[in-house]
């Protein structure tokens, strides 16, 4: 059968994979897009209670929490409908996908590992086990006292809770004022969940300084591919840690980057992290690569847009390949220099406008300007909040015209945020 340059079979009936999806994820269109290219069936599956089925149709509904029921449902879909693969498109599904793959034979990293990447303590536990350069880190009961916490630990420091992703609730602290002030916010944040019942429930650890990148890689019976090395020219010193820019191929020195895909491999390994797709994000000082975070997961956000592979495929087809045991030799990085700004929340308040988009997609090599942000709703910045207010990508033949578009661009950019009052307090 003639296959394309990346070894597709262009008449469909590549495999059907289950995707785990939720309602605030902005992954699910190219995922999709992605299996409709390769003549993969998309089964989408959203994290959703049973009583809202009726409203989401076109989804199978499962419970991500309640993995024992969805795994079951999982187990009845298969079968009547074979599956190839189950991939989750963020955190929420790793367990999920990890336990429903483990009981259907499919395969999928260890529920084990899936586990250890999403609690971060675990991975701090696994990551010093395995003799991976990592901070000093302590967990603390949500009842433990700012004194009880400041006797244990040393400034500068990092307090963030176990389970939450996007950097929310992640604080830098550098005195006992300020630890004080951070576990004031982190309880009153985790107290406001509903579905809150980690015990210990958050994480002290040592402050690493130093620049920060990101790495996509793909993960083949345990050996990493990296698909792309992003750096982050903004430095994250907090006390807060939103993203803005990420510009890839990166600019650091050859030996460097072999350093960082070498520190990720290991933490992979110790996390028990072998197939599919990795994220991490590691921070580089005079005592090396050390790794921040590491999931079994693609790029958030919509920042995969930036990647292209081979003949123009995306993250999503290299992901979907592999699952469907497609051959993903062809896929070499796109020989062009790219980047995403996150636009960072500039106030609190009321998003009421947006005035400069055309001036901003005008500027060469801006590709686009995506706001996910929705007019007259709130904006909430970190800590608390969970969503940037859109994306920026720009694409040219150097990775420092692509950050000076990237940041001209968002120059160009107004917003109009007037004050929020929640209802209970007016
Ligand atoms: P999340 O999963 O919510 O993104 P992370 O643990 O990855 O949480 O932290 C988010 C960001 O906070 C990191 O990308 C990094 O910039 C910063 N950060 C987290 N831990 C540390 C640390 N120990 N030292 C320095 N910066 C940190």
């Amino acid at each position: 059968m003639a296959t394309d340059a990346l070894g597709q079979k262009p008449d469909g009936g590549n495999g059907r994979v289950l995707l785990l999806t939720t309602p605030q994820t902005y992954r699910t269109e190219a995922f999709v897009a992605a299996a409709d290219r390769l003549g993969v069936e998309a089964v989408r599956a959203i994290n959703l209670p049973a009583e809202l089925a009726h409203q989401w149709p076109d989804y199978v509904v499962l419970d991500f929490d309640d993995l024992d029921g969805a795994v079951a449902a999982v187990a009845a879909l298969h079968q009547n409908r074979p599956l190839d693969a189950i991939l989750t498109v963020d955190d929420s599904g790793s367990r999920l996908a990890a336990r429903a793959s483990a009981a259907l034979g499919l395969p999928h990293n260890a529920p084990l590992a899936a586990e250890a990447a999403r609690n971060k303590l675990r991975m701090r536990e696994v990551l010093r086990q395995a003799g991976v350069n990592t901070p000093w880190f302590h967990g603390f009961p949500l009842s433990a006292d700012w004194q009880a916490v400041a006797e244990v630990i040393s400034f500068p420091a990092v307090v963030k809770p176990l389970e939450l992703s996007g950097s929310r609730g992640v604080m830098r602290v550098d005195d006992a004022a300020g630890l004080r002030a951070a576990l004031a916010r982190l309880k009153k944040m985790l107290e406001e969940r509903a579905d809150f019942e980690e015990e210990p429930a958050f994480l002290v650890e040592e402050y690493i300084p130093g620049a920060e990148v990101a790495l996509e890689g793909l993960l083949d019976d345990g050996a990493l591919r990296v698909l792309a090395l992003f750096d982050k020219p903004d430095p994250l010193e907090g006390p807060f840690f939103e993203e803005t820019i990420y510009v890839t191929p990166s600019r650091l020195p050859p030996d460097t980057q072999a350093a960082i895909a070498a520190c990720t491999a290991r933490a992979a390994a110790a996390l028990g992290l072998r197939r599919g797709p990795i994220h991490a994000e590691l921070r580089l000082n005079e005592r090396g690569p050390w790794l921040v975070e590491a999931a079994g997961r693609s790029i958030g956000g919509l920042c995969s847009q930036t990647l292209r592979f081979g003949v123009d495929a995306s993250l999503e087809e290299l992901i979907l390949r592999q699952a469907c045991g497609l051959p993903i030799d062809g896929a070499v990085p796109g020989g062009q220099a790219a980047g995403v700004m996150m636009i960072p929340i500039p106030e609190a308040g009321m998003l009421r406008g947006v005035a400069g988009i055309e001036a901003a997609e005008a500027v060469p090599l801006i590709e686009g300007v995506e706001l996910t942000a929705r007019i007259n709703y709130p904006l909430i910045p970190l800590p608390e909040g969970e969503s940037y207010l859109g994306f920026i990508f720009a694409r040219g033949d150097s990775p420092a015209a692509v950050e000076a578009a990237l940041r001209e661009a968002h120059g160009r950019l107004r917003f109009e945020i007037s004050p929020y009052f929640p209802m209970s307090t007016v």
